[in-house]
């Protein structure tokens, strides 16, 4: 080919023209930049290239990694992993080989991303995320995803919606809020961890986290202040009571004293908001994480302990009634500070003590394990009433588009969303622009301290300082975040 017919077949004296004469209309002040990026704008849009690889989530487990490329440069996204086994959700692949991570290598997936996923998705255009989430889909007819494994699916998904708003030149919130056809940018209440029990912590506490909602904040930085500032408060409390060792911390980053009574934790927390001097500006709330310690209909308050010398086994009503203690008697003694949402207070399994509890109207009832983000056990807990409050967790459904489904069901449904963390994270910081372009109002994204855990707080103060004077922090209206929706202006 000779030189002329190179150029005439690219068009390239055509195109080069044109961005010259754009930089001259726009008198830019640096003419072989604003030339570059105008070329680059003109390049096609398309995934050229995946390149997924094992890494280690914040637990030291291995888990996905993928890097994908564009013609706009490359995207990186890795996937969560939970704790608990995982009948409900949407199946992890992972290599079985005791003789490597006990288990939990996750080569296959790899392997499932390097070469059946890639081979379906380059030359896609990587703002079509509906897509792109269907051709992955449908290269796993199983119902679980196990084939290929929803930790390989989620975190290509995942980097194919960074791609998508680098491609349009949007943040990352913003393209997830047009996908979602959202139409506002809502920055939400983060409930941060401050005293972790349950399955996360080596404590007594049969309860997996206790957190605090500064819903009284004006902007989401004020809130991550008086977060912090409440559990440092906490941590010297814990100091005095129970001596440094109540200061370890458990694996989503809160305190971890050994106590055994949820009261006692919510006393602990009560005195540290008073101490910040937060009352009434910071409220409670509790994962139970229940079916952890359900045994037969029965709830073993001391599952931890090895000796079992305390065990008190309690029933449904009786947890109930703890529950509606908890929340009446915080409320009425101090009117300030009052206990407004928990997490799965029964086991996966107990719809109807959810239920009767959730009837009682006493605070926003979210279920994690019960609904395990899977649409069936949504619609069946909406049709009954089970509970109010959807704990989403990517990884549960495996896709963008999927996430993006579930959340509009409980919207529909007039539920609460929360976005959630895992218990093993890594250093992505997704779901921070996820919680933001929903405009869920809710994010729970562990204590504010620990890398994998702050890299989601550190996203929603950068994003909070890129929308300006167009950011809206959820606050009061955390549950209803629709309502500000109409007052935010989008960012463009
Ligand atoms: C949870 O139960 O809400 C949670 C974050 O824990 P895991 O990721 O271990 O399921
Ligand atoms: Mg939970």
């Amino acid at each position: 080919m000779s030189v002329q017919e190179y150029l005439d077949k690219h068009m390239l004296s055509r195109k080069i023209e044109d961005a010259v004469n754009a930089a001259v209309r726009s008198k830019a002040p640096d003419p072989v930049l604003y030339i570059s990026n105008h070329m680059r704008r003109a390049v096609s849009s398309a995934i050229t290239k995946i390149k997924a690889r094992q890494i280690l989530d914040s637990k030291g487990i291995p888990t996905v990694e993928v890097d994908m490329y564009t013609n706009k440069g490359m995207f990186r996204a890795a996937a969560p992993s939970g704790d608990l086994d995982k009948i409900y959700e949407r199946s992890e692949l992972r290599d079985g080989d005791k003789g490597k991570y006990l288990g939990n290598s996750v080569s296959k997936a790899v392997r499932n991303i390097n070469e059946k996923i890639a081979e379906a998705l380059i030359g896609m255009d990587p703002t079509l995320q509906s897509q792109i989430d269907h051709t992955i889909m449908d290269l796993d007819k199983t119902e679980s995803k196990a084939e290929l494994g929803v930790n390989a699916m989620l975190a290509v998904s995942m980097a194919a919606c960074k791609a998508g708003a680098a491609e349009k030149e949007v943040l990352l919130c913003k393209h997830i809020a047009d996908l979602s056809g959202q139409s506002g940018l809502i920055l939400p209440v983060p409930a941060i961890t401050v005293i972790s029990g349950g399955k996360h912590a080596g404590n007594n506490l049969a309860a997996q986290e206790i957190m605090i909602l500064p819903v009284g904040a004006n902007t989401f930085e004020e809130a991550m202040q008086m977060g912090s500032e409440t559990y440092y408060h906490l941590k010297a409390i814990i100091l005095e009571k129970y001596g440094s060792i109540g200061c370890n911390v458990g694996e989503d980053g809160g305190l971890a004293p050994n106590i055994t009574d949820f009261r006692e934790a919510l006393d602990l927390v009560k005195e540290a908001i008073n101490r910040a001097g937060c009352n009434g500006r910071i409220k409670m709330a509790m994962d139970v994480a229940a079916t952890n310690f359900c045994v037969g209909n029965k709830y073993d308050m001391d599952f931890k302990s090895p000796d079992k010398s305390g065990q008190v086994f309690k029933t449904g009503e009786e947890m109930a009634e703890m529950y509606a203690q908890l929340c009446t008697v915080i409320y009425f003694v101090c009117q300030t500070i009052q206990f407004v949402s928990i997490e799965d207070p029964f086991d996966r399994n107990d719809w109807l003590h959810t239920k009767a509890f959730t009837d009682l109207g006493l605070c926003q009832v979210v279920g994690d394990h019960l609904l395990s983000s899977d649409p069936k056990r949504l619609e069946r807990a909406i049709d009954e009433a089970s509970c109010n409050g959807l704990l989403l967790k990517i990884n549960q459904v495996g896709t963008v588009t999927d996430a993006i489904e579930v959340a509009k069901q409980a919207k529909d449904g007039n539920w609460g969303v929360v976005i959630s963390h895992r218990s093993g994270e890594t250093e992505d910081s997704f779901i921070a622009d996820l919680a933001v372009g929903l405009a869920t109002g809710q994010i729970k994204a562990g204590a504010p301290c620990r890398g994998e855990r702050v890299a989601k707080y550190n996203q929603l103060l950068r994003i909070e300082e890129e929308l300006g004077e167009q950011a809206v922090y959820a606050g009061e209206n955390w549950r209803s975040p629709e309502i500000l929706a109409f007052t935010s202006v989008l960012f463009c």
